[in-house]
């Protein structure tokens, strides 16, 4: 065994295999794989190993189509050839119009990435399989490109081509120990040699936070029991003429495809089990739980009534192995975060499917820094503070239970929750606030008009059209309050603090106490990676003080990212304050009234302009005022720390009162910053495109000498960008549009949408969206396919409201 590497993978399932082979692909061979058995003997060996297209959103239907491709270019390899059955077609059905509006969405989107589903109705579904009913069935999604795979056959397929390409494999060699040493590499080590590596991957699988432990981290990561069976051959299988496309059933749970000339059938029965929760045997290897066919008495009957004839057959085998779930569902697929040189490949659910993508994009992380899709959705940063096992089982249960029941619109599941509360959120909820979930965090999303009213979570309006309308129109006209909770703010001194954000951003930061700057901070390819407010507060012990504030979502991201451009001997320290403070924003035309009636001093434009911040005492809570606006309205935003933050709402709450205040929520500030095309952190502002393309030139300073990004972005000099981020004015009072709806020219895909709603200060039925540049002129006519109907809509100039930005500045 070598005792030096650069990239040491620990797990030889199908997340080590990929991981392996596509570090090979993208040019590095000083690479090896630990395997404490034999590949595939964690859950890879017995997975139904079905493989579709299919994904929420465009990065997972593009890793997706990564997979196929591979598996079929795998299968085709004339010297080792494997089984993988593709183009058999998949079905996912649907018995409502909602569900059915929602494939159309995830049609539209798979539209973007060049992947064609077809939206069928339930007799074409029964043409397609002829053995299922089409009782209570209104039709489903069609995949053409859906398959299954023989998974111990791909694992040895890319682990073989990764060992032509230089990788060394080591089975029989379970890691024992990880060591960082100073210089952030790793020993790792085994009881056949210790392997000194600059980086390590955890593709531990159930195993996953044994691997971690050694790290000294844990990860929301949790092992669920999970069972198929095979049937006996069936004639009806056999006999056919074509192989049964598969099926997967978000009305019963359950999926089956073809194995031989028989059924597998698994399930996601609600009397789920999490498994391993208290540690695992060391001897299970190559194993199965034992099989426990009572429990999914629920969904089999949801099975027999859709395929009868599985009544009549026997079953030949019973699967009941663990299948890893994290906290949302998705894998967690990126640097760990707190750790230098240290990546996970883990939480993977369907990862014979889609481990070809991963790891394709983690392969990519590691040796370029960034992928070619934006991973933000598989970022394991994008939890904080939600390890417990606790909470992950909770998680987990919910997401097994609703496997192939995606989330509506808005929609957030109530399991582990609430989570992140502040002192304010029992007492809003109290007034009628409904709750959203942002990054853990309990957030006020608006205000309940009837105590009986409940929302329907939908691809189309809703009742909810005209509760925001009304939120918009008091704040617009008068004076609203809202609450920002787990608003990411990290606090940086030292004496160095100002050369270190002036490195970190393309922007000019703030050079004087109390004044205010947006900024963006760029990754090594010169995109966008990190939005911040960055506010110059009075110096501390003769250092330079200053707040970064960004999107809740943010705090664990931004961290690292901050942290890691420390540079040795750099006098710089940060100090996170997202968990001791909370964000009141008061906005409005008479916001200066109650704020000048609440908190002494002179809170004139001319005294606190725009885009300032100071100290204050509101009511009697210390607090850090600053003027800044989301809303596009006169707005402050009020720092509390939580201790003082219920004194500081009761007291513009009572001074409010005078003005007719009211309370609003993220959804009017939603429809409110579509109106400013104000650009929302992993929805518009990606890793995917620069400063130019996102339309934020004036916020980038190439004249300063030097910052993160500054060489890439000057490499593209006099290049057109090929995408621009647009805002676009759709004709359709219906619906709005939801992000990942694909924007055309005629029958040709030009883009994306990325965020949208309906603005109800200008009427308008808003996106913003990135669309090729040729077709980013104000004024071009342009469709989008919201939902399977072509809808007309224009690119607008931007900012429709107030573009002179003359409301905030009061
Ligand atoms: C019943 C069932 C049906 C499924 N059906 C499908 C399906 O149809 N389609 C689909 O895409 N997915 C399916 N899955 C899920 C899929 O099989 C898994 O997502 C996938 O196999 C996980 O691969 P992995 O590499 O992450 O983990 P594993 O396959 O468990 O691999 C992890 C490896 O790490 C090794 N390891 C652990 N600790 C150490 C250590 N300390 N040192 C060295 N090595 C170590 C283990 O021995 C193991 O080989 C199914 C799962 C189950 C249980």
């Amino acid at each position: 065994m070598k005792t030096q590497t650069r990239v040491a993978v620990i797990g030889g399932g199908i997340a080590g295999c990929s991981t392996l082979y596509h570090l090979t692909q993208e040019g590095w061979s000083d690479v090896v794989l630990l395997e404490r058995d034999e590949l595939t003997s964690g859950t890879t060996w017995h997975s139904a190993a079905q493989v579709t297209n299919f994904g929420m959103t465009q990065t997972m239907v593009g890793l997706k189509t990564h997979s196929i491709q591979l598996y079929q270019e795998l299968a085709n390899d004339p010297d080792y050839p494997i089984n993988y059955h593709h183009g058999d077609g998949g079905i996912r059905l649907a018995n409502t119009e909602a569900q059915m509006d929602g494939y159309r969405h995830f049609a539209s989107m798979a539209r973007g990435m060049g992947v064609e589903f077809e939206v069928i109705d339930a007799a074409e579904c029964a043409r397609r399989h002829p053995l299922i009913s089409t009782d209570n069935l209104v039709g489903g999604l069609w995949d053409p490109m859906d398959g299954d795979i023989d998974p111990a056959q791909l694992c040895q397929a890319l682990a073989r081509r990764a060992r032509k390409a230089g990788a060394e494999v080591y089975r029989n060699t379970p890691v024992t120990a990880l060591r960082q040493r100073k210089d952030m590499s790793w020993e790792v080590e085994t009881p056949n040699g210790t392997i000194h590596a600059e980086i390590v991957v955890n593709a531990g699988g159930y195993r996953v936070n044994e691997i971690a432990a050694m790290m000294g981290v844990r990860h929301p990561v949790m092992s669920m029991e999970h069972q198929y069976f095979v049937t006996d051959d069936m004639p009806q299988v056999r006999d056919a003429g074509h192989r049964m496309p598969l099926l997967r059933c978000p009305i019963s749970d359950y999926y089956c495809r073809q194995e031989r000339d028989g059924l597998l059938v698994g399930f996601y029965e609600q009397d789920c089990r999490t498994w391993g929760m208290d540690g695992i045997d060391p001897k299970f290897t190559n194993d199965l739980c034992p099989d426990d066919l009572d429990r999914i008495t629920d969904v089999l009957e949801g099975a027999f009534a859709r395929m009868p004839a599985l009544m009549e057959v026997g079953i030949k085998t019973v699967v009941n192995g663990p299948i890893t779930y994290s906290l949302d569902g998705a894998p967690l697929v990126g640097p760990i975060p707190g750790k230098r040189n240290a990546f996970c490949i883990i939480g993977l659910r369907a990862g014979v499917g889609e481990g070809g993508g991963h790891g394709w994009l983690l392969a990519q992380q590691i040796v370029h820094g960034e992928a070619v899709y934006d991973t933000w959705g598989l970022d394991p940063r994008r939890f904080t503070g939600h390890d417990s096992v606790e909470l992950t089982a909770l998680k987990a249960i919910e997401e097994y239970q609703n496997e192939f029941r995606f989330h509506f619109p808005h929609e957030h599941r109530p399991a582990g929750r609430p989570f992140k509360t502040t002192p304010l959120t029992a007492l809003l909820e109290a007034e009628g606030a409904v709750m959203t979930q942002v990054s853990g965090w309990e957030r006020l999303d608006y205000m309940r008009p009837a105590p009986d009213f409940v929302e329907a979570h939908s691809f189309r309006r809703t009742d909810l059209h005209e509760v925001i309308a009304a939120e918009v129109q008091a704040l617009h006209s008068g004076v609203g309050l809202t609450e920002v909770s787990g608003f990411t703010r990290i606090e940086v001194t030292g004496a160095d603090a100002t050369a270190f954000l002036n490195r970190m951003t393309c922007s000019r930061i703030p050079s004087k106490v109390g004044r205010v700057a947006l900024v963006y901070l760029l990754n090594g390819q010169g995109r966008i990676k990190c939005e911040a407010t960055l506010t110059r507060l009075e110096d501390r012990d003769g250092a330079p003080r200053y707040w970064y504030g960004s999107a809740a979502a943010a705090e664990g991201h931004d961290f690292d990212w901050l942290s890691q451009h420390i540079a040795p001997g750099e006098d710089v320290r940060l100090t996170p304050l997202t968990e001791t403070h909370t964000t009141l924003v008061l906005a409005g035309p008479k916001a200066r009234e109650v704020l000048s009636a609440t908190a002494r001093g002179d809170w004139s434009a001319e005294a606190f302009p725009w885009l300032s911040a100071r100290p204050a005492t509101v009511g009697i809570a210390d607090a850090l005022v600053m003027s800044v606006s989301f809303s596009g309205e006169l707005a402050y935003e009020i720092h509390v720390r939580n201790a003082q933050l219920v004194p500081a709402y009761r007291a513009l709450r009572a001074t409010g009162a005078a003005h007719g205040l009211t309370l609003f929520g993220a959804r009017a500030v939603e429809s409110m910053r579509l109106e400013k095309s104000f650009l929302h952190w992993k929805a518009d502002l990606l890793t995917e495109f620069t400063p130019f393309e996102t339309g934020l030139d004036r916020f980038v300073r190439m004249e300063k000498p030097d910052f993160v990004g500054k060489p890439a972005l000057e490499a593209r000099t006099g290049a057109n960008p090929a995408k621009r981020l647009v805002t676009l004015s759709i004709a359709c009072t219906d619906r709005e549009a939801q992000p990942g709806a694909t924007v055309q020219v005629g029958s040709e895909v030009v883009g994306t949408v990325t965020s949208a709603a309906f603005g109800h200060r200008t009427g308008l039925n808003l996106a913003l969206a990135f669309i090729d540049a040729e077709q980013a002129r104000i004024g071009t006519p342009l469709t989008l396919d919201l939902i399977g109907d072509i809808i007309p809509a224009e690119v607008i100039a931007p900012n429709p409201f107030d573009p002179g930005m003359t409301r905030p500045r009061g």
